[in-house]
């Protein structure tokens, strides 16, 4: 992946998503940052579609975990956002997922404190400079 991608609409940011999925392997931990409609639901729909997921992936903003079985590995989107630390996100069923080697793309992860391991991919979404515009940027792992 590059460090950061310039998207006009959501099919490019669709498009973004489609070439991180081929980065992404079962166990990876995605932290997906942003504001509120930055993009981070559009962004996961973008990732289960492309991972050949059969079913669109609404916000789990109101059930908190959505599981879909996608043709690579189980892609799990959590929505932290109402939850208040660490202890809300295990009972979710965060080890559970983890062994079943689900790659978890969480939203609100500052929620998850430690919980987000070292290595994560870290994903950021901004808004760009038109009312349509974002800016998505990659990174692996805590920069030294
Ligand atoms: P979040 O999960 O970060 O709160 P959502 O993905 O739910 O954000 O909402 C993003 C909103 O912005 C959606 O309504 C989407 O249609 C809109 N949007 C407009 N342009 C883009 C773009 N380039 N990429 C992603 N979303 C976009
Ligand atoms: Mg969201």
């Amino acid at each position: 992946m590059e460090a950061e991608y310039r998207t006009g609409c959501v099919e490019e940011t669709w498009a973004v998503a489609r070439q991180f999925a081929a980065e992404l392997e079962p166990g990876d931990i995605v932290a997906l940052e942003g504001d509120l409609g930055a993009g981070k639901t559009t962004f996961v729909q973008g990732l289960a579609a492309a991972l050949g997921s059969p079913c669109a992936v609404t916000s789990p903003t109101f059930c908190l975990a959505a599981e879909h079985r996608t043709d690579r590995m189980l892609l799990v989107h959590l929505d932290l956002y109402r939850l208040h630390g660490p202890d809300d996100v295990l009972d979710l069923g965060w080890e559970d997922y983890l062994a079943r080697g689900a790659a978890l793309c969480v939203e609100w992860p500052d929620r998850a404190g430690d919980l987000i391991p070292q290595d994560a991919w870290h994903v950021g979404l901004a808004q760009g400079d038109a009312e349509d515009a974002r800016v998505i940027s990659f990174r692996k792992g805590i920069p030294a």
